[in-house]
């Protein structure tokens, strides 16, 4: 980050107009540190800024880095088809900024998403090379049985894929539960690969990523949070 203006700050924040932004600063509805700032022109370091707009806190953020708990019947698309997408769950203050979902969860899919407007990181993030696990709750039609985790432990060959393709940790969590941690993220994979070995995965949801568990974020369905760099951390 650098030094901007104050107005030029309020309004990369997703306060409105620079003409609104220049008018709350001048009503003194901005402080810093409980000095209220109210020269628009102001050149102010954006690094580590918090300002207090409304009397609330307000943590200056060049990019966002969100983490979703989505429900169902949501698409990841950025032009959602058959259902609404999931950046109808985030608030109006982010409608300004290009915030994209990190990967893809299917529709029916619920549980953690990340999202960001940070390219770098979503490219990153969404690497290949990278190998971060990615965890799974699958309810199966049939039960889970030893062979299964057996053949989806030693890799399963999906017909569009060169090689097969193995989860990298199977634990039976139930009679029709299982936790299925995988490094790709290819297309349906989870629901493709337990259909490869003869079973059907009934529903499906995204427990983890990397080291980043989605029940320590206590998110409901539909809730979103700001990731913070402790939480970034643990996306390896
Ligand atoms: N695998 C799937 O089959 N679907 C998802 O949404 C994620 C992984």
């Amino acid at each position: 980050m650098s030094k901007l203006s104050l107005d030029r700050i309020l309004q990369s924040q997703g306060f409105g107009t620079r003409k609104y932004c220049r008018e709350l600063i001048e009503d003194g509805e901005v402080s810093i540190n409980g000095v209220v700032h109210d020269n628009y022109k102001e050149s102010i370091e954006t690094a580590g800024l918090v300002l207090q707009i409304f009397e609330e806190d307000w943590i200056v953020r060049e990019h966002v880095y969100l983490c979703l708990n989505k429900p169902a019947n949501f698409e990841c698309s950025r032009k959602p088809s058959h259902h609404p997408g999931v950046l109808e769950l985030l608030p109006e203050q982010f409608s300004w900024r290009d915030v994209q979902p990190v990967g893809r969860l299917d529709h029916d899919t619920t549980g953690m998403l990340l999202m960001s407007d940070d390219g770098p990181f979503i490219h990153a993030q969404s690497s290949p090379k990278r190998h971060i696990p990615k965890v799974y709750l699958a309810t199966t039609a049939d039960p889970v049985t030893d062979a299964l985790i057996q053949e989806l432990l030693s890799g399963v060959q999906l017909h569009d894929e060169p090689a097969p393709l193995a989860a990298q940790r199977c634990v039976r969590m139930g009679s029709h539960q299982l936790q299925i941690v995988l490094e790709q993220g290819k297309y349906h994979q989870v629901k493709r690969m337990l259909a490869a070995a003869g079973n059907h995965c009934a529903a499906l949801t995204r427990t983890a990523i990397g080291q980043l568990q989605l029940a320590d974020l206590g998110l409901a369905e539909g809730e979103w949070c700001y990731l913070e760099p402790e939480h970034l951390a643990l996306l390896v």
